[in-house]
């Protein structure tokens, strides 16, 4: 007997992410094949990244291998490559492993950062997007550390003890106001040359204030806050350049050995795949249910999609905007496959924002209710332990700030990637 052929249409879905895991969730259950492809084997919650760079969290508390998240989905294939191409006309992706033809593609590829044309600088100031990007910064940071204990010449030990930090968006004010945990309470007993709580840690925005996306009087405590902590904001003060030894701020030139950029975002790739014009920051203008004009078989959604939310505003690059595109056009395409109506088009429910800035300190703008301080900080907690996708991650999430909010140590202190300090000589013996 021969097998009959699988009709059922083939949905693929490239990136893992909020918007990617968000959708093809919520197609197991449809009458569909479902092919994930993503270039790396986890789905990655940003949102607690900078918890891994300043040494809260170890990288397998924030994220999760894809597999495991479709475990019991039938119908959930996942891959993992690059998508490097899109045939638009032959309707097939092509990936560094394979190619898969498609009847309905979803593109939820996210965002990379933007140096403003300045590629030069990143290697001198990593952002933070990858896990990779995370233990690179810790490894930097607690090296800076390090290197000022053994440095004899007072100007280099000065250099290596600041810390700037680039963008004054969640992101920034999250770093800086950890590294200053990190300086003042958490490494300030451990050296016995330096006095890390000597650390200088500069916090640059362009802009006029920290938080742009969040109320002015939240802006204005999460600046009191982080001073407090003994971080320098500096404000309207352009950073010009970027290099080994230092940035230029505005007219001064701050010698540091560790530079982290939050300061922008940028989506790769997506309009050349697919042979359209984009934003400025490389996003994709949709149709109000979210496809590609001219192509009603491919969505684009998440960070990579430009989606009008009032008529002054665009959906913001958040997680929950992701998840509820990734949910919508899920209902999108089961309605198509049941051939029932479509729904409407897509609406932006803003949940809020939040940001944290050490311990007992939060801002969170939820529009209809303002929170900040401690109140502010177990909301910002609870949200996060919320959307943790298992269990198992929420606990250890939980057990591990517990721990710290009681001890005040930071656990993954771990630094790897280092010059061997006992370099193999058995080759030496041998000969
Ligand atoms: C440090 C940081 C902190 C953040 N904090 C918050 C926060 O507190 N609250 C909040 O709401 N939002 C936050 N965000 C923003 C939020 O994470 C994003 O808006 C959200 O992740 C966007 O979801 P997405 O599905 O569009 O893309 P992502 O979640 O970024 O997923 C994109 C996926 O596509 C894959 N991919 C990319 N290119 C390719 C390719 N060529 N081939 C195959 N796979 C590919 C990637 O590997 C990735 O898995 C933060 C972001 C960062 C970087």
């Amino acid at each position: 007997m021969t097998e009959a052929p699988n009709t059922r249409p083939h949905v693929v879905i490239v990136g893992a992410g909020f918007g990617g895991v968000t959708a093809a969730k919520r197609l197991s259950r449809a009458d569909a094949e479902i092919t994930v492809i993503d270039r790396r084997n986890y789905h990655l919650f940003q949102p607690l990244l900078y918890q891994v760079a300043t040494a809260d969290l170890s990288p397998a508390e924030v994220a999760w291998p894809i597999r495991g998240i479709f475990t019991h989905d039938r119908n959930v294939r996942v891959v993992l490559g690059e998508v490097t191409r899109i045939d638009t006309a032959a309707r097939l992706v092509t990936t560094d492993t394979g190619q898969y033809p498609y009847d309905i593609l979803i593109l939820a590829t996210g965002s990379s950062n933007s140096y403003f044309g300045h590629h030069e600088w990143e290697p001198h100031a990593p952002g933070l997007k990858r896990i990779v990007d995370a233990t690179e910064i810790r490894k930097r940071i607690l090296v800076a550390f390090e290197r000022a204990e053994t440095a004899d010449d007072p100007d280099e030990q000065r250099r290596q003890l600041n810390f700037i930090i680039i963008g004054g968006g969640p992101t920034g004010v999250e770093m800086a106001g950890s590294i200053a945990e990190l300086a003042r309470v958490t490494l300030a007993k451990d050296f016995r040359r330096i006095d890390p709580k000597a650390a200088r840690i500069l916090l640059v925005e362009a802009g006029d204030r920290l938080l742009p996306a969040l109320a002015p009087d939240l802006s204005a405590y999460a600046k009191q806050a982080l001073e407090r902590l003994g971080v320098e904001v500096v404000l309207q003060q352009p950073v010009k350049d970027v290099n080994e030894r230092g940035a230029q701020v505005g007219d001064q030139f701050i010698p540091a050995a560790t530079i982290i950029w939050a300061a922008g975002v940028m989506v790769p790739h997506v309009g050349d795949w697919l042979g359209i014009e984009t934003d400025r920051g490389g996003r994709v203008a949709v149709e109000p249910d979210l496809t590609v004009p001219g192509h009603p078989e491919i969505f684009v959604i998440g960070d990579a999609a430009r989606v009008k939310w009032t008529d002054a505003e665009i959906v913001p690059g958040l997680a929950p905007a992701a998840k509820q595109q990734g949910a919508y056009v899920a209902d999108v395409i089961r309605a198509r496959i049941a051939k029932r109506p479509a729904p409407g088009p897509f609406r932006y429910r803003h949940v809020g924002s939040l940001a944290t800035i050490g311990r007992n300190h939060a801002v969170v703008d939820l529009g209809w209710l303002r929170l900040k301080g401690w109140i502010g900080w177990w909301f910002w907690g609870l949200v996060h332990i919320y959307f943790l996708i298992s269990v198992r991650a929420a606990t250890l999430v939980l057990l591990n700030w517990f721990w710290t909010y009681l001890t005040r140590r930071k656990g993954a202190r771990l630094v790897t990637g280092l010059r061997p300090l006992f370099p193999d000589r058995s080759g030496e013996r041998k000969s």
